[in-house]
């Protein structure tokens, strides 16, 4: 599944593409791709004809295009296993082609190919920039809008484990199941540590953990443990080897050799070392 640094490679790679151009027309090939979008495939079209693109813009695993006239976006989610693709429109169409948009300039399609069909696109409202169906998610750690205080009071006072905070999206979003793993392990906290125990120089740095595997990630082009994933060009953004704990059940902490251990957790795992990362009592 995508995480933020793989979504944050593909909205870099749609605001080079895209932006500025006008779509001529928008085509549903899967009714399922647009379930969110209640009015229909024929007025989801009907809307999109003739809009420039103003920009790509994300938060958390969201990505969304901001169109020219009223203050509408087109938003996406690739959910498991999506697409956003960049294709010369000459190009045959994929095999879970779901959603194509041709330009009037005649150059690349924007296509959504979706083989699962967990992710979905939509046309909405903004409000205050923010597409209004996400308007209710806390800011992911590398907008701007980003408040540390405010995420530090939020965190302590939701007592709860500190890996299912870091994966609630009303306190911050985009951290998904790895990252999540690889910034504990970077701060040194155990996944099962109540919120309510962490001093703030203690999140403050929890924070930084996180921006700094994401910030890595995002600099080698995204991790990704799904062969389907790649990015707005077609480019796979499969990278794994700087994980320090995720998928590395009993191989050596980097810091300490002791054999990381694996746990379950919410229907998937945990992955931690039981020396740098103490068990809360
Ligand atoms: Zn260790």
């Amino acid at each position: 599944m995508p995480e933020l640094p793989e979504v944050e490679v593909v909205r870099r790679g749609l605001a080079e593409w895209v932006t500025g151009r006008e779509i001529a027309s928008a085509e549903v090939l899967h009714p399922r791709a647009i379930r969110r979008h209640l009015p229909g495939a024929h007025e989801f079209a009907a809307r999109l004809r003739g809009r420039l693109v103003k920009s790509a813009e994300r938060r958390g695993k969201y990505l969304w295009l901001p169109l020219s006239g009223p203050e509408e976006a087109l938003l996406a989610h690739l959910g498991m296993s999506g697409q956003l693709l960049v294709v010369d429109p000459a190009a045959p169409p994929e095999k879970h082609l779901r959603v194509r948009l041709r330009f009037a300039d005649g150059g690349p399609d924007l296509r959504f190919v979706d083989q699962r069909t967990f992710g979905h696109v939509m046309l909405t409202r903004l409000a205050g920039g923010v597409p209004e169906p996400i308007a209710h998610i806390a800011p992911d750690p590398f907008e701007g809008s980003f408040d540390e205080v405010r995420f530090a009071t939020a965190l302590r006072a939701k007592k709860t484990e500190i890996k299912r905070a870091l994966l609630d999206q009303s306190l911050i979003s985009g951290v998904g199941n790895i990252y999540a793993d690889e910034a504990l392990w970077l701060a040194r906290l155990h996944w099962a540590r109540p919120t309510q125990t962490l001093t703030r120089p203690k999140i403050a740095e929890l924070v930084a953990a996180v921006r700094e595997v994401m910030g890595a990630a995002l600099q080698q082009g995204g991790t990704s443990f799904d062969s389907l994933y790649v990015n707005v060009n077609g480019e796979s953004g499969y990278f794994d080897r700087s994980l320090e704990v995720y998928g590395r059940r009993e191989l050596p902490c980097s810091r300490c050799g002791t054999p990381i251990r694996r746990e379950p957790f919410m229907n998937r795992s945990s992955y931690y070392c039981p020396k740098c990362q103490r068990r809360p009592r």
